[in-house]
């Protein structure tokens, strides 16, 4: 069996892809992850006993535990999903993000380069390296228009920014030294396994217990939303088939504001939890909907992302199976059945109140 190293493995998109990667048992998973603030092992937890995931503690700049890692289990390739993601902490504090997503790919890479210098034949001819990044890189579009492969770089924020640098670092390596590089940009994800900072489960959990729903500025924002399980199956696609030095952009054909996304979330959540049956709701004789606030908007806040993935779909033969109220439906069941993950990982953590730090991915 190949042996794969996945960072960043105890986040959001990383976990729900190991767990993918180990249902079917396509590879042993080697998953190093620092875990930050948003890495949990709680959400590795349905792996305990599996001999075939190892998580190592660690991160993606300490050149010296991924040469390590990478010789001792004989890695056939690198995904990379470790990375600073969310834009409000980046205004807040854009030093992290310069030091993992900039230089802690640099280090990875370093590592990968020198690694993959040491193969020879079949096993130096099939290694990757697979960079996971967004479509945040390419700025923010008028009220037309898609983003391809080949839209200019244009990042607004230091996330973005922090990101674009490490995806033009990537696609370096494949220039200059030859390394299988690929890079793919997807638009917002949701579902299973998200921190409750980001729009969806914070919509979710403050819902049901009758908090207020804070949306950035008009709530006029527009996103392309992607269930996470259909990222990680693209991933999938272009670690197995992708051509090395291309990058593939992954979207969910689901462009919708924010006020869209949370009024339909405030639709779904009647269908299991109904706010007339919710104690935390009907002693004020209120619906989901009406907890909806407007608060002060993000600095910076793009107007609208929305991916042309026709590249995939043509190349890679890759289509998004949930559509939005279908990934809308699985995602709310999962977090109202898994109250003591939300519970264990947020508890002391973060303060779900601040509405001044809540936002989208
Ligand atoms: P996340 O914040 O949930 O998880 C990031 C993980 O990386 C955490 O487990 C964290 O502990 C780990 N990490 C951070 N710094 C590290 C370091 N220096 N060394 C090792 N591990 C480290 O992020 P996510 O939402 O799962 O995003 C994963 C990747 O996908 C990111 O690169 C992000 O830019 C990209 N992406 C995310 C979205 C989205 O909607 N969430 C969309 C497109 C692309």
């Amino acid at each position: 069996m190949d042996t794969w190293l996945v960072t960043g493995g105890a986040g959001f998109i990383g976990s729900n892809f190991v767990h993918l990667v180990r249902g079917l048992k396509l590879a042993r998973v080697i998953n190093l992850d620092k875990l930050t603030y948003a890495g949990h092992l709680e959400s590795l937890e349905p792996l305990a006993g599996d001999a075939d995931h190892i998580f190592v503690r660690g991160d993606i700049g300490n050149v010296e535990l991924v040469s390590y890692l990478l010789h001792t289990y004989e890695v056939s390739a690198v995904v990379n999903f470790a990375a600073e993601s969310h834009v409000d902490r980046s205004i807040d504090g854009p030093g992290d993000f310069i030091q993992t997503n900039i230089v802690g790919t640099f280090r990875l890479l370093e590592a990968a380069r020198h690694y993959w210098n040491t193969l020879d034949g079949d096993r130096r001819a099939r290694f990757r390296f697979l960079h996971i990044s967004t479509d945040e890189v390419y700025g923010s579009l008028g009220p037309d228009g898609f983003f391809t492969e080949t839209t200019p770089y244009a990042p607004n924020s230091p996330y973005s920014a922090s990101k674009a640098a490490s995806d033009h670092l990537v696609r370096a390596y494949h220039e200059t030294y030859g390394l299988p590089t690929l890079t793919t940009n997807c638009s917002n994800n949701y579902g299973p396994y998200q921190y409750p900072e980001k729009l969806v489960p914070l919509m979710i959990l403050n819902a049901v217990e009758g908090k207020p729903l804070p949306i950035y500025g008009d709530g006029l924002n527009v996103r392309d939303w992607l269930y996470v399980v259909d990222h990680c199956e693209a991933i999938l696609r272009v670690l197995k088939s992708g051509r090395p030095g291309e990058t593939y952009n992954i979207g969910g054909h689901n462009e919708k504001t924010n006020l869209e996304v949370v009024r339909t979330l405030c639709q779904v959540l009647e269908e299991w939890v109904p706010s007339q049956k919710n104690p935390a709701m009907n002693s004020r004789g209120l619906r989901y909907e009406d907890l909806i606030t407007f608060v002060a908007d993000r600095p910076g806040h793009d107007r609208r992302y929305a991916i042309d993935a026709s590249k995939i779909a043509r190349e890679l033969g890759w289509r998004p199976r949930e559509t939005f109220l279908s990934g809308l439906r699985k995602t709310v069941q999962w977090y109202l059945e898994h109250r003591d993950w939300c519970r264990r990982v947020t508890e002391g953590v973060y303060d779900r109140s601040r509405l001044g730090t809540v936002g989208l991915p």
